[in-house]
């Protein structure tokens, strides 16, 4: 009987930057994946020949000796991605229907100063005191700022975890319209003024205003270049292996994890990069706690999206660098959005297969969409939905068309083949509940409830993926290394980043 020193269960980032730091310190791993494709939520597929991101549209701290740099550098995979830098003076472009206004964020803190200040002049120290305040938690944090002098691990500041970001909004400046475009990009947290922790809106715009590139040919090109190594290190990637259940042993450790072809996986370790609440559903009863399982369980999830993925005719459309947030009123929190007046807002990339290409190949647009929206069809299957439901995706489709034709007009004619995905989509090729895009919602009214740690009740069970510390690429690779941390010295790891 084969057994490894590591099971992870899942291949989304979190699985497999865990296999390839295990796989690189010398351990036994196996990667076991229910999906035909690697990556989970930044899979991505081709369409035509163009390759759309599901998720994953854009990182941060990818200049050398920047943090996301220096983490893919000890993967040993930051020089095989393909990746193009977006505007330095706009990597996020935001615009409002309403007022016809246009904003930009830049890269780089004096620039980002800069740029926003010539749009409000009155607020140049808000804006200064608004960088400073994010730079500090980056900062304060040494998985982050890699500065491992101050220690490691993450122990987050009572400050940064009961305040929100509408209130730390509200500490920079009066100016409603400055905190308006400054919290403009909160889809990339699914973000809630009230709920949302500072430090998750501080460290993700710590990451982008650092630096901010963009994919050429696919976030997926992450998974591959990580299952290579695991692969180079000994390991393996089984795709098409979905587990079920896990065994217990005698005592209260897994010994198994069972495929849906009862195929047995033994391991001494178990990691999960499948979403907590799902975890343990696999789980037989009387081996956790119910109070430990229904409070993982009753954690609300952030909402999920409806994207649009749009093959342009040749040479129709430009390759816009920079990410777009339309809003079509003043109301940048999507938690607003009703049925019935959806979609009103979106962000939209252009995706291309050549670094600095002039034209697009394609659109991803993508608009936050509560899941109660499609709950009626559930239980249907993937693949095997019925007519109303395809009824329903036409609908939709056509009205977030109309948003993007009332955008730029003249693009519908440009659409060579259009094809979209719906929160019952995100749930099949995911598993996050309801479709949720960024899984367990973290709340500055709840900090400690809604924080998930990386070990588990049961011994030889951990977490992996972006339930643990914050989503995102960057904050699933920080908690991946967290999570490693559990077995391997933390501190020599990260100084091994840091070098
Ligand atoms: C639309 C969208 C846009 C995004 N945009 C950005 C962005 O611009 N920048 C950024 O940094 N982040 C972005 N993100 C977030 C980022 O993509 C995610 O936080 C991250 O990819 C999640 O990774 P994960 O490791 O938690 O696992 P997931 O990607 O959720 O993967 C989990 C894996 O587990 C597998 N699995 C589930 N159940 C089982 C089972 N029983 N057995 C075996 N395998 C199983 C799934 O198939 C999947 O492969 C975006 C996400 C979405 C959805």
């Amino acid at each position: 009987m084969k057994k490894f020193d590591f099971a992870v269960i899942g291949a989304g980032i979190g699985g497999l930057i865990f296999a390839q730091l295990m796989s690189k310190n010398g351990k036994s791993v196996i990667v076991l994946e229910k999906g035909k494709h690697l990556g989970g939520a930044i899979q991505g597929f081709s369409r035509r020949g163009v390759t759309f991101d599901t998720g994953a549209h854009y990182i941060g701290g990818l200049d050398k000796g920047q943090n996301l740099y220096q983490y893919f550098n000890y993967l040993d995979i930051v020089n095989d991605l393909k990746v193009e830098r977006l505007d330095e003076d706009c990597f996020d472009k935001i615009t409002f229907d309403s007022d016809g206004k246009c904003y930009c964020y830049a890269q780089g803190y004096d620039n980002f100063i800069r740029v926003l200040s010539r749009y409000f002049p009155d607020n140049k120290a808000d804006i200064e005191l608004y960088v400073d305040k994010i730079k500090e938690v980056g900062a304060q944090y040494p998985m982050y700022s890699l500065n491992i002098n101050k220690g490691v691990g993450i122990k987050l500041k009572e400050k940064h975890l009961n305040l929100s970001v509408g209130d730390f909004l509200d500490s920079i400046t009066t100016n409603a319209e400055l905190k308006k475009v400054l919290a403009a990009s909160n889809l990339v947290y699914a973000g809630d003024n009230t709920t949302t922790p500072y430090y998750v809106h501080a460290l993700i715009l710590n990451s982008y205003l650092s630096s901010s590139y963009r994919f050429v040919g696919g976030a997926s090109q992450m998974a591959h270049r990580l299952a290579e190594q695991i692969v180079h290190n000994g390991g393996e990637i089984r795709n098409l292996a979905e587990v079920s259940r896990f065994q217990f042993g005698e005592g209260k450790n897994i010994e198994a994890a069972i495929l849906n072809n009862k195929e047995k996986i033994y391991a001494d370790n178990f990691v999960s990069n499948v979403h907590p609440a799902v975890t343990l559903d696999m789980i037989p009863e009387g081996k956790i706690r119910k109070a430990y399982k229904h409070r993982i369980q009753s954690l609300e999830n952030t909402y999920s999206v409806f994207s649009l993925y749009i093959v342009l005719k040749p040479k129709s459309f430009p390759n816009l660098p920079y990410n777009l947030y339309h809003f079509s009123d003043d109301d940048i929190w999507a938690k607003n959005n009703s049925k019935e007046q959806w979609p009103k807002t979106f962000m939209m990339i252009t995706q291309s297969h050549k670094i600095g290409q002039k034209y697009a190949d394609g659109i991803t647009a993508i608009s936050p969409m509560d899941f109660a929206m499609v709950e009626q069809w559930a239980k249907t299957k993937h693949k095997h939905r019925p007519q109303s439901y395809l009824d329903f995706k036409a609908q939709m489709q056509d009205r977030f068309l109309e948003l993007l034709e009332k955008k730029y007009p003249g693009l519908k004619d440009k659409i060579d083949y259009i094809e979209v995905n719906t929160p019952l989509t995100y749930l099949h090729y995911t598993h996050s509940p309801r479709g949720s895009l960024y899984g367990i919602i973290r709340s500055a009214k709840d900090p400690l409830r809604t924080h998930i740690a990386p070990y588990t009740k049961v011994p030889n069970l951990f977490f992996v993926g972006q339930n643990i510390d914050v989503h995102g690429v960057l904050g699933v690779t920080v908690g991946a290394f967290l999570a490693a941390g559990l077995f391997l010295d933390l501190e020599e790891l990260l100084r091994r980043v840091a070098e």
